[in-house]
């Protein structure tokens, strides 16, 4: 059973990402096929929930981010 769903640009994180929204073992998770940016969500979360979530976490992560760049490894 593989359910996985692709999110075009739709990445919290780089924004132009594809969000692979996928199940293994572990449960429900978020992958960014582009810059690796992950987040689990909870089994049986809808495309319409994933999509609220990632607008929620761009928000968050470039809300208060004075300059991109030194804190990225
Ligand atoms: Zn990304």
């Amino acid at each position: 059973m593989n359910n996985e769903m692709l999110h075009f640009k739709s990445c919290s994180k780089c924004t132009t990402g594809t969000i692979e929204h996928n199940f293994d073992a572990h449960g429900n998770y978020l992958q960014c096929l582009n810059c690796g940016f992950m987040r689990d969500v909870p089994d049986g979360t809808t495309s319409k929930t994933v999509k609220r979530m990632l607008a929620a976490w761009h928000k968050e992560m470039h809300s208060n981010e004075p300059a991109e760049s030194e804190a990225i490894a």
